[in-house]
Parts: C-alpha cells; structure tokens; sequence
C-alpha cells in the first residue's frame, strides 16, 4: 500500500521499541551505498531524512539493480508500460542502446521482495522518479532523450512490493514522513502543511 494514498494505515503501524524496531527497507543510494548507474549515490543519502537514524528504527538497504547489473551499469528505462506492466509482461525495460534488461529487472525486484519478506518489514522508503523504485512518479522512454516522460505510477521493484501488500513511502513525499516521524518520535507535532510527491504543484499541473 502506498501510504501517502492510504494515510490511515500509518495509524496501524505498530509502535517501534528499541528491542523492536521498525525494520524499513530503504532503497540503497537513499541509504548511502554507491549504486546509481553511475557509481555515485546520485547525493539521495542527503535525502534520507535524519530522524531515521535512531534506535527505533532499522534500516535494511537493497538495490535491485545492483543486484543483478552490478555498479556502474547503464541506465534501465520503463518501455510501453509502468512497473506492473512489466511484471505483467505488456511491457519492457530496456537500456539505452536498447538491449532488453527486463529479465534482470524483474529478478531484481523479486530479490528486493523475497528481504522484505524475510525481514517482516514495516514499510519501505523508495527512491522516486525511478523506472525500479519509484512509488508515485516514473518515466517512460529512455531517460537520456530530452524531453523525459515523466507520469505517475510505480516502477518494477514498487510493483512487485505492492503485490505482496508491502507499505511504502519515497523519499519526496514530505507529508507522510512527518506523519511517519509522529508516529515515531512521542510529543512530535507533524507539519501537516508539508506535501507528498503527488500533491506537489508542478506534479499535478504536469503528469497525468
Ligand atoms: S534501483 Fe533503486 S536503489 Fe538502486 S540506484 Fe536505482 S533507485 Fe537507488
């Protein structure tokens, strides 16, 4: 379920302890590992917000292109489809000089899904505007052609989360992460003016 869509199955959330914390598996450039296709974090680790980082909360970093391209890789892109499309097989992901790395994707994903399972996550934190990750905003086409296509919707890794009833939230949806952070951190007041990715003004004058 994408919290920012469901925003009352954050109140089901269980309360985190030290002895129990919030397992949440996070997307592994959000969490600092160098595995953008380019061999850097893309500087998302400055997007992780900070109060992740606390006793109350473990976080279980997975990249499913790593894990089956390896680093640095070139750049997988959604063709014809969004991430269930593919796992639908109506669609494809495809490299820039057009080999096809659905197969790959798709395994990816399934890794990402078996850890989620085997960790009992509480939600993942997905980085967004990815063809793998992304939760609320994708493209389609090959990114390295301007203009990028972007729309909403889910990339494969996020799909395949979804199917087996996984929570998620990325990394720009604001408004839940504060919701997130209260449900965290006792006496917090969430900033309920902030905004999530799909509230975003220019997403939704933009991206259908
Ligand atoms: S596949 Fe996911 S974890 Fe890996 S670099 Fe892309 S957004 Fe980050």
């Amino acid at each position: 379920m994408r919290l920012p869509h469901h925003p009352e199955a954050i109140e089901s959330l269980r309360a985190p302890t030290e002895q129990e914390p919030w397992r949440v598996l996070i997307s592994a450039c959000l969490f600092g590992w160098k595995v953008a296709v380019d061999g850097t974090t893309y500087g998302l680790d400055q997007a992780r917000p900070p109060w992740l980082d606390s006793p109350l909360v473990r976080l279980i970093p997975f990249c499913p292109e790593d894990d089956q391209l390896g680093t640095p890789r070139s750049m997988p892109d959604l063709h014809g489809g969004d991430g269930f499309e593919v796992l639908a097989g109506s669609a494809k992901v495809l490299g820039p000089d057009g080999i096809d790395l659905t197969e790959k994707i798709i395994a990816g994903a399934e890794a990402m899904a078996r850890l989620a399972l085997e960790h009992q996550v509480d939600f993942a934190l997905l980085t967004d505007r990815s063809g793998t990750c992304g939760s609320q905003v994708i493209s389609l086409g090959c990114r390295h052609e301007e203009p990028v296509q972007y729309k909403k919707g889910v990339g494969v890794a996020a799909a395949r989360l979804l199917q087996d009833g996984v929570h998620m939230v990325s990394q720009r949806d604001f408004l839940t992460l504060e919701r997130l952070r209260a449900k965290l951190e006792r006496g917090y007041q969430p900033d309920e003016t902030s905004l999530d990715h799909h509230d975003h003004p220019w997403v939704r004058e933009h991206l259908a």
